[in-house]
């Protein structure tokens, strides 16, 4: 689609078509090779890939602001680089050099920064995508890796800013057990969660929050957001055990919340009976940012926070970190990359 054709202050989250992508290769046992921006097209592929028989692949989200003074920026890229490097060993892939996720992630943002919008209106989502393209029958690592960035302008998550999500506690389901792939963003991770978070949406829940795998007690995720509670005036995280994701945006919000904000914070487990206590909860994730709860089912009953407003703190948090992303204020951290 032309840039021109698209209502960029009318989008919402979802997939629109830019102009073009970039794709880089590796062979199995050598180094991975700089690649090249394409147009925006259907990728080709074996029907004995890697990664369509056993799902060897990952992905990562990144968000492109175009701000008010004309620049144009990326949020802690160098941080996802870091976490698809690692996601290439847990999975088997070449690890993937971070100059050379970061330069094909800038060239894509560059030659589609006609797509992006206005800050107040949206981002550009970066999507690369890493993956084993070589054919081959047994369950093996494959023998040829694709990587692929693509972009898509998006919307705000939330039109007509925050507003508090319903959320249900899942005794059925697990995302991620120990010493599993959870850590990492795994393609395979994803597929699981449709079924119980297509449920809780037609009960008219946002999204699941799952427990730990071991003993049902302890909140891992909020689908593909990282938790948080507000007991007080602490700001507390499930501490990273291996089966969560180490999220951008939560150690973003950890980092503001103690170095900005002047708050304690505590990464520990965090049991679902003690989260119910807590005088705010939130979601943080790159898509939403920062997601406030209003209220969480759990074994039946609905619990509800911040008599179902946003709280003080989450509030606090957010404009403290769409601050910095939106350009508003100082970026005092160094956490936006100038394209
Ligand atoms: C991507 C993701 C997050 C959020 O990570 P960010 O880097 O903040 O976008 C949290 N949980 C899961 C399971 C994810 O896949």
């Amino acid at each position: 689609m032309k840039s021109n054709d698209i209502d960029l202050d009318n989008l919402t989250f979802s997939f629109t078509k830019t102009r073009s992508m970039y794709v880089a290769k590796c062979e199995l046992g050598g180094e991975w090779q700089s690649g090249n921006i394409v147009p925006f097209d259907d990728l080709q592929i074996s029907p004995a890939a890697g990664v369509l028989n056993y799902g060897q692949g990952l992905f990562e989200g990144m968000k492109a602001y175009k701000w008010d003074n004309g620049k144009i920026v990326i949020f802690r890229p160098e941080k996802n680089a870091e976490r698809a490097a690692r996601g290439c060993s847990r999975l088997s892939m070449p690890k993937i050099p971070a100059n050379l996720f970061l330069d094909a992630a800038k060239k894509v943002v560059r030659d589609n920064a006609d797509y992006i919008p206005n800050t107040k209106q949206g981002s550009l989502y970066v999507r690369p995508i890493i993956f084993g393209s070589g054919a081959g029958l047994g369950v093996a690592p494959s023998t040829e890796y694709t990587l692929v960035v693509y972009v898509s302008p998006v919307g705000p998550y939330f039109k007509g800013g925050l507003s508090p999500i319903r959320l249900i506690v899942t005794n059925d389901y697990h995302r991620a057990p120990l010493k599993g792939t959870g850590g990492v963003k795994a393609i395979g991770n994803y597929v699981p969660g449709m079924l119980p978070s297509g449920l809780a949406k037609k009960q008219g829940y946002a999204e699941v929050i799952y427990l730990d795998a071991a003993e049902e007690k302890y909140i891992e995720e909020v689908g593909a957001a990282n938790f948080f509670a507000i007991i007080d005036g602490k700001v507390i995280t499930p501490e990273l055990t291996g089966s969560i994701l180490p999220g951008v945006t939560r150690e973003s919000v950890l980092y503001l919340a103690h170095e900005k904000m002047g708050l304690n914070i505590e990464e520990r487990r965090i049991s679902v009976d003690e989260a119910l206590t807590a005088d705010e909860v939130f979601c943080a994730g790159t898509a939403a940012i920062i997601a406030p709860i209003g209220s969480i089912n759990y074994q039946g009953k609905e619990h509800i926070f911040s008599e179902g407003m946003v709280g003080r703190i989450t509030k606090e948090l957010y404009d403290a970190l769409t601050a910095i992303q939106f350009g508003t204020e100082k970026d005092e951290f160094q956490w936006m990359t100038e394209i």
